[in-house]
């Protein structure tokens, strides 16, 4: 078999496993094997550049930076949609539309996802854009991103029409969305609010690889172009399925307003049970024809209504407001609420977010509350039931010392919580530092839970992170629930740790701000804690993605006379405070000082490989073009404004090969 003929069937395979397992939620191999087959065929297309594919399931892991999206019109306009929020809004709807067409009407209802609106071209079976509503006319072109997205397909199958549009609604599920607000909980940032703005937020992110890393799924439910061979709105959804798009099985037909209740109803209970966020229910004129004929008013289509869930509410007594103390010292006050039943869930706690929010909501213990669980996972309160308001509820009093360590507690300017100062004397400051430094991601320490880190604090036995590393077998032996056997683990998988590399030890330190990106970026610039810990403000700004916010945070950790102990027992263990040597082959200073761009597509290597290279050789990557950048690196495609831009600052252009041979 020849090399093209094999590459070729490597990549239907794994778009086969695409489909199954993002598609279908069906896959029918390991992760491992897909993962496999995946680097067999990367390695081949990086041999043989000339069989390169713009839309191969190798290039799902984005790479692209796009630093202005560009505007796009719409061929077809994005309509908006009506609303309607009860039977009788459908009973007006359906009277005024059967004075437009001729004949009985049938209705497909589909369930409305909540998530950002996007509309996809695809030419040949080839996705060829991905563009954000915008104001219905025109939007932005976030092709490189959605291209990630796994269940959106890059190639279709079966019998697609040669061009069309599709359009659909990008969702982030509540699984993800809850993973990646752990992450920056753990990080000792604030938790984003919803799933749908963060799944719109993502599509403009300017670094297509992040957007790889989020879980976000699309969904679609429109058909749009000319000649499509196809009556109704029911079968362009069973068709668009059977080309490969995510089309959810949920929708039904309906004969009359009253079966389209029956829907109603039914998801009105049962979409708590739905993986993804839904906000409500369309229905749509089933025939295309008919459709036709109605035709759209200025600002949605007359062929269709959307129906609106209500936010669900419930209302309930606030029995006391409560404050916990994170990891990083920031104090988020919490409701505790009368056990009350909402939405499929008991609610005994909402958060009440800052003082700002207490104040605004004028809200006092004993109050009668109401709470909504609407977009948001974690239920809030809206309101207080002033009718109901006691007497002798005295306004709420901020606490202001720490309720763990009774410090005076800080708030800085522009934040909108306060914070507990004692970093180095507040319980829960300390042991949620050491949680975070065992934590997977971080040390990775097997054997050794949160619980047990919290046992040990409160036992005295260790009082922050280096101290781990004198504990003994005998002294945690008489710890509650602890074997022989589990003490050696947990001894043992302390020792292990010795062996993390450097990159992950900074992030388990849990400077703040400081993520497992943020770490790498900055040891691999300083490869040593020492360099990092003389370094300037002035000096990590110009670190590439590190921002001021992080560079203060940085050298206020370093400044602390505490932290420098506690690293140089670190270092005296034996732990990785420095990029090892065999990190360290490959890499020069040869681009120092060097600020470069790399734009195009390239054959011989791939993007990531070539910012790896010039990352290893000390030059810095820069997203955008201007009278700082030494030079620019442009494969095929190059775009117009950027070649603009370069010639009027007079900065070279050179191709991948040149550049290679700078380098050697
Ligand atoms: P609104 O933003 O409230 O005007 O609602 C209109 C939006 O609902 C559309 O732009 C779509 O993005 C979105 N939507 C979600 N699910 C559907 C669906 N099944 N059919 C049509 N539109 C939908
Ligand atoms: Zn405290």
């Amino acid at each position: 078999m020849n090399i093209k003929q094999h590459i070729q069937n490597l990549r239907n395979e794994l778009r086969e496993h695409n489909y199954n397992y993002y598609v279908l939620d069906n896959p029918a191999i390991s992760d491992y094997d897909f993962d496999i087959k995946l680097k067999e065929l990367q390695e081949l297309e990086a041999k043989y550049p000339e069989f390169f594919d713009a839309n191969s399931p190798t290039q799902r892991v984005g790479g692209e930076v796009t630093k202005n999206f560009e505007t796009i019109a719409h061929e077809h306009r994005m309509y908006s949609l009506d609303n309607s929020y009860s039977k009788e809004d459908l009973q007006d709807w359906e009277i005024r539309i059967k004075k437009l067409v001729d004949g009985g009407i049938q209705y497909t209802c589909e369930l409305k996802y909540d998530g950002a609106s996007i509309s996809l071209t695809y030419e040949n079976g080839l996705l060829v854009k991905a563009v954000t509503r915008g104001d219905g006319f025109q939007g932005d072109n976030v092709t490189a991103n959605v291209k990630t997205i796994k269940s959106v397909p890059l190639q279709l199958k079966g019998d697609y029409p040669p061009k069309f549009d599709i359009r659909g609604e990008i969702v982030l599920p509540f699984d993800g969305f809850n993973k990646m607000n752990e992450e920056r909980i753990e990080l000792g940032e604030e938790p984003y609010r919803n799933p749908r703005n963060t799944a719109s937020g993502s599509l403009k992110l300017q670094d297509s690889a992040e957007v790889a890393k989020r879980p976000l799924e699309c969904l679609l439910y429109n058909l749009t172009g000319s000649n499509l061979g196809i009556q109704t709105q029911f079968e362009s959804l069973v068709k668009a399925r059977e080309w490969g798009f995510k089309v959810p099985d949920t929708a039904k037909l309906a004969s009359s307003i009253d079966e389209v209740f029956e829907f109603i109803n039914y998801w009105n209970v049962h979409r708590h049970d739905l993986p993804y966020e839904t906000d409500g229910v369309v229905v749509k004129v089933n025939n295309l024809q008919q459709q036709e004929e109605l035709g759209h008013t200025a600002k949605a289509p007359r062929w269709a209504m959307a129906y609106k869930f209500k936010a669900e509410q419930v209302s309930t007594q606030l029995n006391s407001i409560t404050y916990q103390v994170g990891r990083t010292g920031a104090i988020t006050p919490v409701a505790n609420l009368e056990p009350v039943e909402l939405a499929g869930t008991t609610v005994k706690r909402a958060s009440l977010h800052n003082a700002d929010q207490i104040e605004k909501l004028d809200i006092r213990v004993g109050d009668e509350v109401f709470v909504e669980k609407g977009g948001e996972i974690i239920p809030k309160i809206i309101a207080v039931d002033f009718t109901k308001r006691k007497p002798d509820a005295g306004p709420t009093q901020y606490i202001t010392h720490c309720p763990e360590c009774n410090t005076l507690l800080e708030r800085l300017e522009g934040e909108a919580k306060h914070f507990c100062p004692n970093y180095n004397g507040c319980n829960p400051q300390i042991i949620g530092r050491i949680q975070h430094y065992i934590s997977r991601k971080a040390m990775d320490i097997d054997g050794l839970g949160g619980e047990t880190v919290a046992l040990l604090v409160n036992e005295g036995l260790i009082n922050n992170y280096s101290d781990l590393y004198e504990l003994t077998k005998e002294q945690v032996m008489p710890l509650e629930r602890m074997a022989e056997k589990s003490a050696e683990n947990l001894v043992a998988g302390i020792e292990a740790s010795k062996q993390i590399p450097f990159e992950r030890v900074l992030f388990a330190l849990g400077i703040r701000f400081v993520g497992e990106t943020v770490a790498k970026k900055l040891a691999k610039h300083y490869k040593s804690i020492d360099a990092i810990a003389i370094a300037s403000e002035e000096d990590l700004v110009n670190v590439d993605e590190i921002g001021i916010k992080i560079a203060q945070s940085v050298t206020a950790f370093f400044k602390d006379e505490k932290n420098v102990l506690i690293l140089n027992r670190l270092k005296q263990f034996g732990v990785q405070l420095e990029i090892s040597a065999n990190q360290l082959i490959g890499q020069t200073n040869i681009l120092k000082g060097q600020s470069i761009v790399v734009t195009g597509v390239f054959e011989s290597i791939s993007r990531n490989d070539l910012k790896k290279l010039i990352e290893d050789n000390g030059g810095k990557i820069s997203s955008s073009i201007s009278s700082k950048t030494s030079y620019i690196i442009a494969g095929a495609n190059m775009g117009p404004s950027k070649k603009d831009k370069a010639e009027n600052l007079n900065i070279s252009i050179i191709n991948e090969h040149e550049f290679l041979q700078k380098l050697n």
